[in-house]
């Protein structure tokens, strides 16, 4: 497969699972004034050359694995959604943001995030919302919220192009992603019904390494927000059948992620439970 793909005045340089690392497609804008680069997640030696000269940074939202290579870019100025700003500038409150509350795992992840993830604080030099122009109107391209999956999550439209990035929308089978404490279900899916209203041309993710049309995309929509019924119903199946089980014990199902990739991974345990407290939540359950 080929490592980047262009489209009218931007290139995709697709991003690269390797190990536990999760990457991002970056996307680079040439816009005859300064260049944009729309989440440095990948690991290229394009995004290196580029960090020579000043350009605008845009991040969709705070999560690491669309900043990771945030930190090459010395010269240059960064654009976040509103919401997500505070995250970008200050692991503090990205840790929070995340709900990790206690003491010694916020030192840990601390410490993962500045030396395994090498995510770095950032200034916000200007935040957008729903609807806003990103740096200003001559880039042409427009902030849409799509809440849910982080607070400040979005896409972006290339007017140039009439491509859509859903971001996180990613269409992956692993499904929707609400792991964090400001995350939010109903929020995800109402997201996701607002890309059905959108019309332009082309659509593309963060994490799937295609352009789709609209009519390929629409199905894709469907079968991804399933996941979220599917989840549902097998919480509710387990607490029917399962007896009184803790939230612990709950957790080593493996109703969010597969039940083999949990066992000694404190990580993807802490997320399994975020997840399915948000179930109980929208289910109307106590825990
Ligand atoms: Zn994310």
């Amino acid at each position: 497969m080929e490592d980047s793909a262009k489209i009218e005045n931007i290139t995709v340089f697709w991003g690269r699972h390797k190990g536990p690392l999760i990457y991002s497609n970056t996307f680079v804008v040439e816009t005859g004034q300064t260049t944009v680069i729309v989440d440095p997640g990948g690991e290229s030696g394009e995004l290196t050359k580029l960090s020579d000269k000043k350009a605008f940074i845009v991040n969709t939202h705070f999560h690491g694995d669309h900043r990771r290579m945030n930190y090459l870019f010395t010269k240059s100025d960064f654009f976040a959604p509103e919401l997500d700003a505070p995250m970008i500038e200050s692991h503090e409150q990205f840790i929070n943001a995340v709900g990790i509350t206690d003491k010694v795992l916020r030192e840990q992840w601390l410490h993962v995030v500045k030396t395994i993830y090498n995510i770095t604080e950032h200034k916000i030099a200007g935040t957008f919302r729903d609807g806003e122009h990103v740096i200003d109107k001559s880039y042409g391209i427009k902030a849409i919220a799509l809440p849910g999956h982080t607070r400040g999550h979005s896409g972006l439209y290339f007017e140039s192009a009439s491509l859509t990035l859903i971001t996180d929308i990613d269409l992956t089978d692993f499904g929707p992603w609400y792991g964090n404490e400001v995350s939010d279900i109903d929020d995800f899916l109402a997201s996701i019904d607002k890309v059905r209203q959108l019309h332009s041309k082309y659509f593309i993710t963060s994490h799937s390494n295609k352009i789709y049309t609209r009519d390929e995309l629409l199905p894709l929509l469907d079968r991804f927000a399933a996941h979220v019924q599917k989840r549902d119903r097998a919480l509710t199946e387990l607490l029917e059948t399962g007896g009184t089980l803790s939230m612990d014990e709950l957790a080593t199902y493996g109703i969010i992620y597969p039940k083999n990739s949990l066992a000694n991974n404190p990580a993807l345990l802490f997320f399994e439970k975020k997840m399915l407290e948000k179930h109980f939540k929208r289910l109307g359950i106590k825990i």
